[in-house]
């Protein structure tokens, strides 16, 4: 079971769903009357988009993108970012919202932000589901932040160790003889 292999939960179920109301709410209250893209990043920020874009009330669009970094460990990113699935709209003249699942370093989502300042959008804001801010090694703006968590690899509710643990309802920490650096 997968369950088995979760050492810590850090965050549950209802306390991420009350949030992502949360959350949802003040979107809807920033972007009354404006023509709002939700930008997906693929593929860790699905399952809170997914939840995210059902508690916003005013009409928007949506759209992915997916990246990767090069190198690295698999809990370590390098910054190093390649996208490999570009967005179908263009965004220029839209207000965009990019919609990420945890940030680390920053040195993903500061790639995209510089990436998509490019096509023009007219406002370009963030929503992270997670911040952990003391692995920050570039200062990237974060507009919604769901939560704060420590510095600790994480799974569940879109995030991954190895492509596994997306399906949990919730954000844990697997036990730490199951991470190999
Ligand atoms: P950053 O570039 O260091 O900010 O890393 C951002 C990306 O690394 C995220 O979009 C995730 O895909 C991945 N990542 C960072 N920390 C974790 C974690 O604790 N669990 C799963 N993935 C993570």
């Amino acid at each position: 079971m997968l369950m088995d292999d979760v050492g810590e939960i850090l965050i549950t179920e209802e306390e991420l769903q009350a949030r992502i109301a949360e959350l949802g709410k003040a979107i809807s209250v920033d972007y009354q009357g404006k023509d709002l893209l939700a930008v997906c990043i693929l593929r860790g920020a699905v399952v809170f988009l997914s939840d995210l874009i059902r508690q916003i009330t005013v009409p928007h669009e949506i759209d992915f993108m997916a990246v990767s970094s090069y190198g690295g460990t698999r809990t370590k990113s390098t910054g190093v970012v390649r996208i490999l699935m570009d967005l179908r709209t263009s965004i220029e003249e839209r207000n965009v919202l990019i919609v990420e699942d945890i940030v680390d370093s920053g040195l993903t989502l500061d790639y995209i932000i510089s990436n998509l300042k490019t096509r023009r959008p007219v406002s370009l804001r963030t929503c992270a589901l997670l911040n952990k801010q003391e692995c920050r090694e570039v200062d990237v703006p974060l507009d919604y932040v769901g939560f704060d968590i420590p510095n600790k690899f994480v799974v569940g509710y879109g995030l991954d160790y190895g492509e596994k643990y997306r399906n949990l309802p919730f954000i844990g920490v697997l036990k730490p003889e199951l991470y190999i650096e």
